[in-house]
């Protein structure tokens, strides 16, 4: 009997953590409510990643059916290019990316990866094929190894150090006293909005996904430290599949494609000069940032 309950207890301790994570991760994207649950097609398989190009096709959405949200958005991010989405808030940027990461279901249209749509592969293996650096992180009430090891679990201390490293915030642990084991999130140690971007982007990068969906922070960093985590962004997204939710136009400059949002439709699509040159709300939106009217 004990060597039957000892698994049973052990499979019981991971069902909790497997659990907690999820909640964790649906804290991380400020998700308060669930409109519905999402479901694993009955023997749905794994998503087969090859490259990682992302289509939205003719998308509508709503999370109150009396309310749409998205109304038939239709882009492609080729694999290893970068195509950032811009337009006022509320115009539903951020919903693209619960959508990408299967948090919601679509009303019409489908989302594919690799020419899969994500409806009918496993969730936890689009998951897995995505890193997501969220507009305001929140941090895991565990140690700061535990909130980057997270990205990938049973990474060795030395993959967690080196992903810190690149990610800029190894320095900052390194001066705490009790370094990658300090705890940290609402009970522990507090860390600004920068550093908890730098947590997330150390998460990211020991992630390793094909697939990055950034949204870029409304809240104001200091322009250097705002500059230092837009450059770990740009090299943590260099060769992959990269969704920008864009508030600060410099950053799209270089994007394949810019998609200007306006209530849940796409209402200027192009590179950054085409935009310029035609002189419509992508424009104007660059005119006031450059006049500091932001
Ligand atoms: P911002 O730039 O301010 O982050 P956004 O363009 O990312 O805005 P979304 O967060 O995608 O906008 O929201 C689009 C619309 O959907 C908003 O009107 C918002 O109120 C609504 N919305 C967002 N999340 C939910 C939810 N969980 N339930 C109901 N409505 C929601």
């Amino acid at each position: 009997m004990i060597q039957l309950y000892i698994p049973l207890n052990f499979l019981g301790v991971i069902y909790r953590e497997i659990k907690q994570a999820l909640t964790d991760i649906e804290k991380m994207f400020g998700l308060l409510d669930r409109r519905r649950e999402v479901a694993d097609a009955p023997g749905a398989p794994a998503l087969r990643v090859d490259g990682g190009s992302v289509v939205f096709d003719n998308v509508q959405f709503a999370y109150d059916p009396a309310r749409p949200i998205l109304h038939g958005v239709s882009f492609e991010i080729p694999a290893g290019k970068k195509v950032a989405v811009v337009g006022p808030s509320g115009s539903g940027k951020s919903t693209l990316a619960r959508l990408l990461y299967r948090f919601y279901d679509i009303d019409a249209g489908s989302i594919r990866i690799d020419g899969q749509d994500i409806r009918q592969v496993t969730q936890a293996s689009v998951r897995q094929a995505i890193g997501a650096v969220p507009q305001d992180t929140v941090l895991f009430n565990d140690t700061v190894a535990y909130n980057i090891a997270y990205g990938r679990p049973g990474a060795g201390q030395d993959e967690v150090e080196a992903a810190a490293r690149a990610a800029h915030i190894h320095g900052f642990i390194a001066a705490t006293p009790l370094g990658y084991d300090t705890m940290v999130g609402e009970r522990g140690l507090k860390l600004s909005g920068g550093e908890k971007q730098r947590v997330a982007i150390a998460r990211t990068l020991l992630k390793n996904p094909p697939i990055l969906i950034f949204d870029e922070a409304t809240s104001a960093l200091d322009s250097s430290n705002e500059r230092a985590i837009q450059a770990e962004l740009e090299s943590a997204g260099r060769n992959k599949t990269v969704l920008v939710i864009a508030h600060r136009l410099s950053t799209v400059v270089d994007a394949h494609e810019i998609l200007v949002l306006e209530q849940g439709r796409i209402v200027e699509r192009g590179r950054h000069d085409a935009l310029l040159a035609r002189g419509g709300r992508y424009a104007e939106m660059w005119r006031l940032q450059q006049s500091g009217a932001d």
